[in-house]
């Protein structure tokens, strides 16, 4: 019961771009929206509070909205109504609950268009990306229904002795808290919010102060869906502002957090030193993903998965390609490849159908980036970078950058954002290079590519990480398919959408009758 999915479901088929007809209607209404003045604020009990804070489109530095930092009465407010109305929640059962998740997926597949264009104007995400995530999250709602009917809906009877009956049940653990990034603003705040709703709890969720408005728009879906108003609140504003808020009031019942890996030890740090319950943190965070690319590879392959990996999303996903490890015979060559493929990709308004690659999210991580780029011109090897002159004049652009390193102790913290580091080794190094991986802590992604037979099984079971891809990109992970999620620095696990995520949200009763 805990291996393949045990109910029928298929994943969602979102919108094929490369479809004239379909691909109307979303243009149509991303001009729609473009005129749009939106309000992401805090809503709590169904209702939604002022907002006065700007929120930006970081492809043209527009103001789209506003949202608020969500002040202390409020909160309080949101805390109270959920702590009551979390127990009926609880008792309504899995398959009650499941019902209100797939009419969730229903009504953001309806509105697909509409949530991909708000994406895209709000996080520069390219249409193509903004479906995807309509789809991941269509996705995470109808897998964690499922999930509910198998684990929430009846006990697990359990053997006993004669005249004893013994039930396990799971519920849910009372009010989590649910923060989530900016990168997937969709996707990422929906999987954990219906996780832990599906569970039986009641959530308080903050998304990313940059990217408030589309989850405003997915809270007002699940209410409409039938989510009870005092089940979920939304929390908005900034980490400072209102994360210590939420971390320590005594009625918290859990965490669900994704973002950096220092927030998380922030986070758990605060945990810690909380008097009460001890309250279980599920944490997702950065990686410093590696793709291995040995003699055997197929080089036309590998430049496309690399151009996918390390520089699509503008290489703002946690999953991407950060260090590329060639093997020396063929690096003179691929680096060529690659070179040509980065020229032809285009940089710029997210919002047109022949971008490749939108803004990074703001100033702040456009000047992590620059100081970056700074950095490597002194201490490693520029190789090349994405044509500078097709930036746009607005907005917060970063083109591909890829320089040569020696050593991956250069990297001391993840880089978020389109910047490839290469490193070349010898036949004879691939232990060594494994063992340098593992070596930096972190363990999300990695990708290899080799046709070697006993190659891909020998280096799965040497590394550490939590998604290992061979023979193709390394991002994109599918729910129920890719279950995804990463170990030590990337996150405590488990997976999101794969068939033990649902445990960590809950707590388990047992009841053994003398019959
Ligand atoms: P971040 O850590 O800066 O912020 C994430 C969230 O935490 C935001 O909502 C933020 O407001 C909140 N926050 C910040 N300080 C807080 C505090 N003290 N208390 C409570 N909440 C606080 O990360 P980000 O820049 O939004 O996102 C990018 C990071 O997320 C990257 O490191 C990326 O690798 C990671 N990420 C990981 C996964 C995964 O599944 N492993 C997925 C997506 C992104």
């Amino acid at each position: 019961y805990m291996g393949a999915e045990a109910l029928p479901r298929k994943n969602s088929h979102g919108i094929e771009l490369t479809d004239p007809l379909a691909v109307e209607p979303l243009l149509e209404e991303v001009q729609k929206q473009q005129g749009k003045h939106f309000l992401g604020g805090p809503i709590v009990d169904g209702v939604m509070g002022k907002s006065e804070e700007p929120v930006y489109n970081p492809a043209s530095g527009e103001v789209i909205g506003h949202t608020a930092n969500t002040d202390k009465h409020l909160i309080e407010r949101a805390y109270a109504s959920a702590t009551e109305a979390q127990i009926d929640w609880d008792r309504q059962g899995g398959n009650s609950r499941a019902e209100i998740l797939d009419r969730i997926a229903d009504f953001y597949e309806k509105k697909t268009n509409e949530l991909a264009a708000i994406i895209c104007l709000e996080a520069g995400r390219t249409l193509n990306d903004g479906i995807s995530e309509v789809r991941e999250a269509v996705d995470f709602c109808r897998y964690y229904a499922n999930a509910a009917r198998q684990h929430f809906a009846e006990p697990t009877e359990l053997p006993g002795p004669t005249g004893e009956k013994n039930q396990l049940f799971l519920g849910g653990r009372g009010v989590f808290v649910a923060i989530s990034p900016w990168n997937f603003p969709l996707a990422i705040f929906t999987g954990q919010v219906v996780a832990a709703l599906a569970a039986g709890n009641a959530v308080l969720a903050k998304p990313a102060e940059q990217t408030p408005i589309i989850a405003a728009h997915a809270v007002r879906i699940m209410l409409d869906a039938g989510v009870p108003p005092k089940v979920l609140h939304l929390i908005t504003g900034t980490g400072a502002a209102v994360g210590k808020l939420l971390i320590e009031d005594p009625r918290l019942g859990g965490v669900a957090f994704t973002g950096s890996t220092e927030t998380a030890r922030l986070i758990n740090q605060q945990l810690a030193a909380k008097e009460g319950p001890i309250v279980p943190l599920i944490a997702e965070t950065g990686g410093q993903n590696v793709m291995v690319v040995d003699s055997t590879a197929l080089p036309e392959q590998v430049v496309d998965d690399v151009i996918q990996s390390a520089f699509l999303s503008a290489g703002q996903r946690c999953s991407a390609l950060r260090i590329l490890c060639v093997q020396d015979v063929i690096s003179d060559n691929l680096l060529n490849m690659l070179k040509g493929a980065c020229e032809e990709l285009t940089l710029g308004d997210p919002s047109k159908l022949e971008t490749d690659i939108g803004p990074v999210i703001d100033e702040k991580a456009l000047g992590l980036l620059e100081a970056h780029r700074e950095r490597m011109a002194k201490e490693a090897k520029p190789l090349f970078a994405c044509d500078e002159n097709k930036k746009p004049n607005t907005g917060t652009f970063f083109g591909p950058q890829v320089v040569e390193i020696e050593d991956f102790s250069l990297l001391k913290r993840e880089v978020f954002g389109p910047f490839l580091h290469v490193v070349r080794f010898k036949a004879e190094e691939l232990e060594d290079v494994i063992r340098r991986i593992n070596a930096t802590g972190y363990g999300l992604t990695f990708g290899l590519h080799s046709r070697i037979e006993g190659r891909a099984d020998a280096v799965f079971k040497r590394v550490n990480v939590g998604n290992c891809y061979v023979n193709r990109d390394m991002v994109g992970a599918v729910v129920g398919v890719n279950p995804f999620g990463g170990q030590g620095l990337s996150g405590t696990g488990f997976k999101a959408g794969g068939p033990h995520y649902l445990f960590r949200f809950a707590t388990e009763k047992t009841k053994t009758i003398n019959t």
